[in-house]
């Protein structure tokens, strides 16, 4: 990608935002922009979404975005299919010399407990494979009307204060197009040319480990019968790598470990090298297995240094690149997707200043960082799953958590008003309270006779969540959404309000509190015992979350935007 300069005035065509790169974290921001009412266009250089089954667990978070954009159900119907046949239960872990010899191990950290976390969250997590799920975010985006072209690529780009001229090209067409955008997400991936053509330099640990992703296909059945697993780990003079089960029955990864350091390049692994490798790794000599696709990869953690450059922002793994272990990568991109949506929505909406998307870079990065922490610590595959052998006591004192990544953390930035107190411990998800920062508590309500989520009532708006006597913050609210076209939906919470908490029912001590929820789902703001219910105070506090500066400040805090 050439970031060369050319002259602005001259462009083909406009849109309000330009999304480069089709993968996993490409589409799902296309669908939040969508859903958000942004218009963009779409381009991904390859002609069809990839075929590499890499992510194949969708952390309940992640799931509880699609189910905010009408996704939820499909993508649980695919997972489910793509399992069906499986003989046992997926999930576990097996170690060994080879698939046939290696033993079931006792995990430590009950993975499946992050998958069945009802009191968290209205959904849970997924199983479903990223080829199985990127096609579903493609069809989707196409059924709504989304500009999403594949087969095309971005070869340069200019920006200015005002926008930015991105050159694109149809594959195989020599032709070059001049598309004027207001704003490009970059979400070409880990080696991100964009990031490179802005010089945004990456930090953290580097290269941990290299590997060949080898996706094939056998008929596993009757061997894994009664021992099916999701990873499996083997080693023996030949070969080191891993298993991952995408069906516990014919169609598997493994990845298989190689040493730049000891000479060994990618090339020097054929498909017929990798065929007697994967041979030597199941145990068995003579077993049919079809190649599909072998492919290198990193197991490394680089974070970008910035997430955003004037006009163009970076998403997944063009912002963040971390080993698959914990299956934090892609989850950590699509939920950087839907913190970045609704504020681009709001600034393109004229509801915020430009302002507001340096918070998205203040809010994002730390949660990377963090990921990229926790998912470099799994590179040992005992510590990954808590698994105690005679010397790794020590080790498993840092375990990799993967609820930390999925909820346990806490924004601090100008579109959060915290309470004076700053969480510097990570945030217990198991008791989250509605601290301005977090993500607002799952519960479960009434309302007019439908049963809804905390987080159904969040997407496109803020909502205002009052105590039963709360009705002058409603008020409040209701004036703001009238005069200033700000989404915003205020509810009384209590037996004779708008909502009946079906799981609360103590709410007395909170009568004339109220709590304002952005439209990603996390607290912005929560009101304390004495400040007034009033239009002006919900109204600078809307103006401080939303960057129009100047502003007052607020009471209980000195805090100054930068
Ligand atoms: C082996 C492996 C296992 C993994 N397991 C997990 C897991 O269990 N859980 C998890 O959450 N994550 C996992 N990940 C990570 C996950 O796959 C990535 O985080 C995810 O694919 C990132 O999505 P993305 O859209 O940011 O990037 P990509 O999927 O890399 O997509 C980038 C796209 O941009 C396109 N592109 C690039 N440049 C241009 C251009 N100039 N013009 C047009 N198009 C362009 C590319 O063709 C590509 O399609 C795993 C990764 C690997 C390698």
């Amino acid at each position: 990608v050439n970031n060369g300069k050319k002259d602005m005035q001259i462009y083909d065509e406009q849109s309000t935002v330009l999304i480069v790169g089709g993968g996993l974290v490409g589409l799902s921001q296309a669908l939040f922009l969508q859903y958000q009412g942004i218009p963009f266009v779409l381009v991904e250089r390859h002609a069809e979404t990839s075929i590499l089954p890499r992510a194949r667990g969708l952390h309940f978070r992640s799931m509880e975005f699609y189910r905010e954009i009408g996704l939820e159900q499909e993508i649980l119907a695919a997972g489910a299919e793509s399992i069906k046949q499986q003989s046992g239960k997926p999930g576990g872990l097996r170690i060994g010399e080879t698939l046939v010899t290696a033993q079931a191990q006792q995990i430590g950290f009950n993975l499946h407990n992050l998958m069945g976390m009802k009191e968290l969250t209205p959904t849970s997590f997924c199983f479903c494979p990223q080829d199985i799920l990127e096609p579903i975010l493609l069809a989707a985006l196409r059924q709504r009307g989304g500009d999403v072209r594949f087969s095309t690529e971005l070869t340069g780009f200019e920006q200015d204060e005002n926008g930015v001229v991105a050159t694109i090209v149809e594959v195989g067409n020599v032709t070059t197009r001049h598309l004027r955008t207001d704003y490009l997400i970059a979400a070409d991936g880990a080696h991100s040319p964009i990031r490179d053509a802005l010089g945004i330099t990456t930090s953290g640990k580097g290269t941990l480990e290299h590997y060949l992703n080898i996706y094939f296909l056998a008929d596993l059945s009757e061997l894994v019968q009664g021992r099916t697993f999701s990873q499996c780990q083997v080693e023996n003079t030949h070969v080191r790598g891993t298993f991952a089960a995408l069906n516990n029955t014919d169609r598997w990864i493994f990845h298989l470990s190689y040493n730049p350091e000891a000479g060994e390049k990618p090339e020097d692994f054929p498909p017929e090298r990798c065929l007697e490798l994967l041979r030597q790794a199941i145990g068995v000599s003579d077993i049919a297995i079809e190649i599909k696709s072998i492919g290198p990869w990193e197991a490394a953690v680089r974070v970008a240094d910035r997430y955003q450059q004037g006009r163009i922002l970076l998403v997944g793994d063009a912002a963040h690149l971390m080993p698959p272990w914990g299956g934090f990568g892609g989850n950590t991109g699509i939920a950087d997707a839907h913190n970045l949506a609704w504020k681009l929505a709001a600034v393109i909406r004229g509801q915020a200043t430009p302002a507001l998307l340096s918070t998205y870079e203040m809010e994002r990065r730390p949660v990377a960082c963090v990921a990229g922490e926790q998912a470099a610590l799994g590179t040992d595959v005992y510590t990954r799953y808590r698994i105690a052998t005679a010397t790794n006591a020590k080790d498993l004192e840092q375990q990799i958590d993967p609820l930390l990544v999925t909820l346990g953390y806490h924004y601090h930035s100008t579109a959060v008003i915290e309470n004076g107190l700053v969480a510097s411990a990570p945030t217990d998800p198991f008791t989250l309270t509605g601290e301005p920062g977090t993500r607002a508590p799952h519960s479960w309500f009434k309302r007019q006779g439908e049963t809804v989520s905390t987080l159904d009532l969040v997407g496109t708006n803020f909502v205002l969540l009052a105590g039963e006597k709360g009705e002058a913050w409603c008020e409040a609210a209701r004036m703001i959404a009238a005069g200033s076209g700000i989404n915003l939906v205020a509810y009384r919470v209590g037996p004779t309000g708008d909502l009946q908490d079906l799981e609360n029912e103590d709410t007395e001590n909170h009568d004339h509190d109220a709590l304002l929820v952005r439209p990603d789902g996390f607290v912005a703001w929560q009101s304390s015992q004495d400040t007034p219910a009033t239009q002006e105070t919900l109204s600078e506090v809307l103006k401080h979350i939303l960057a129009w500066y100047p502003q007052i400040p607020l009471q209980g805090t000195s805090e100054k935007p930068a």
